[in-house]
């Protein structure tokens, strides 16, 4: 087999270890991606060797995670995770081995990896693949299988099950029935994985070129119950169509995804992924869009703008790419008369006004107060209606105006 070599740095890693006498093998991910024709990500590399005699031969080394066998060298500057074979022993947690061991066999380094085509292993300098679970035969007819029975290594590690998903998902592949098989009865296992694991897998699923098959699986298998909660969006198809259609950004995504929920569930099904601050605050401002209402083709401009306005640019477009995902054509419509209207040219708030709160005090002469605030707030509504009124001379008059009808209104209910 004739594959692309791989970079000098990672080749580099392998060349030292051989030469000192071990044997060694881009493993995983890498050797998968480089058969797919696909970038590779970290090539990693699984060797015979100790982790302390890894941590002799380089200059730079990171002890990333000794006890697993783990070395991270910097090659070239660029890290490579080294690890020792081993095998994994008694799995009664679900979650993680309780003990591992080193093994001088590549064989049972392979045996323990979770599916056929993370278990291929390739020397380029001694031109040698191996490949004992028939990985290349199952990416060549695009099936995720896992390695051994399904069953049995699910229950080993629940996150196994979600991990052949999101392959399917990023990779286009189709599940093997039996590994296929092998999700729902394992289900309770997969409950007891921790979030921050099944976060990561979902999160790179939903970016997957093919998510809306990888979610139609999670519904099917109900994963998507165990990972959501209880309330499943109410016309998957629809949902995972969308998800297709949508832009690869994981906030539109995961507000399709949460979009046809009661506000309520859409709250804690986002709460279950930790989402870090950021995430949260993105996905919740384009569910709170879709909970709104935009102004019709019947409303004037200045609704128009002062709805972008409310939105903001950001959650705008991403409310705007989601809408387009999901058809909702009076959002969209909405949208393109907000764009015509050059809606977003602003200003969208205070601060982009032609005119700031201290001149608005020195045109008046007045002290600070919340009365300032106040009048930008009217100000940028006047502007909303009135859009080429947004320069200081304008804008002065404006206020002007504003002020004495304020006295003229104060003094009225005075009398
Ligand atoms: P990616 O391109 O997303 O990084 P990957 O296959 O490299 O995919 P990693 O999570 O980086 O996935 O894991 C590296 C390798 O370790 C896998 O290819 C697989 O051989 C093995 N592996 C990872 N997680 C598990 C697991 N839960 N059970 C068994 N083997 C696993
Ligand atoms: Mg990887």
């Amino acid at each position: 087999m004739q594959l692309e070599a791989p970079p000098d740095y990672a080749l580099a890693v392998l060349e030292r270890l051989e030469s000192a006498g071990h044997e060694a093998y881009f493993v995983g991910g890498c050797v998968r991606d480089r058969v797919l024709g696909r970038a590779v990500g970290d090539w990693d590399v699984t060797t015979r060797a100790h982790p302390e005699e890894v941590v002799a031969l380089f200059p730079r080394v990171v002890p990333t995670g000794l006890k697993h066998g783990t070395v991270t060298v910097l090659s070239e500057g660029e890290p490579v995770e080294v690890t020792t074979y081993r095998v994994e022993l008694g799995y009664t947690d679900g979650r993680r081995p309780d003990e591992v061991a080193f093994s001088p066999h590549l064989a049972l380094d392979l045996e323990r990896r979770d599916f056929t085509m993370n278990a291929m292993a390739w020397n380029p300098i001694r031109d040698t693949f191996v490949d004992l679970h028939e990985g290349l035969y199952d990416l060549a007819r695009r099936r995720v299988r896992a390695v051994g029975r399904a069953e049995t290594r699910f229950n080993e590690d629940g996150l196994r099950a979600l991990r052949a998903v999101r392959f399917a998902a990023v990779l286009g592949l189709e599940i093997d029935p039996e590994t296929t098989a092998a999700i729902s009865p394992t289900r309770p296992v997969f409950r007891r994985v921790s979030a921050e694991r099944v976060q990561v897998e979902v999160f790179k699923l939903i970016l997957g070129p093919e998510a809306g098959r990888g979610l139609r699986v999670l519904h099917d298998t109900g994963l998507l119950e165990d990972i959501l909660g209880p309330e499943s969006p109410p016309d998957v198809e629809a949902t995972c169509a969308a998800v297709d259609r949508a832009p690869f950004e994981l906030e539109v995504r995961l507000a399709i995804l949460l979009r046809e929920l009661t506000s309520q569930h859409a709250a804690s099904a986002l709460e279950r992924l930790k989402p870090g601050n950021g995430l949260r605050a993105r996905v919740s401002s384009i569910l709170e869009a879709f909970r709104g209402v935009d102004p019709g083709p019947e409303s004037s401009e200045a609704e128009v703008r002062s709805r972008v306005a409310a939105l903001g640019r950001e959650t705008f477009r991403a409310y705007l790419a989601a809408a387009n995902a999901l058809g909702e054509s009076d959002r969209i419509a909405f949208g393109e008369r907000a764009v015509r209207l050059r809606a977003l040219d602003g200003p969208l708030s205070v601060k982009e006004l032609a005119l700031d709160g201290r001149e608005i005090q020195r045109v008046l002469d007045v002290p600070p107060s919340r009365r300032i605030g106040v009048l930008l707030e009217r100000l940028l509504v006047h502007v909303h209606a009135h859009p080429e009124s947004n320069t200081p001379d304008a804008l002065r008059n404006v206020v002007v105006r504003l002020a004495r009808e304020e006295a003229e209104a104060s003094l009225e209910s005075a009398q």
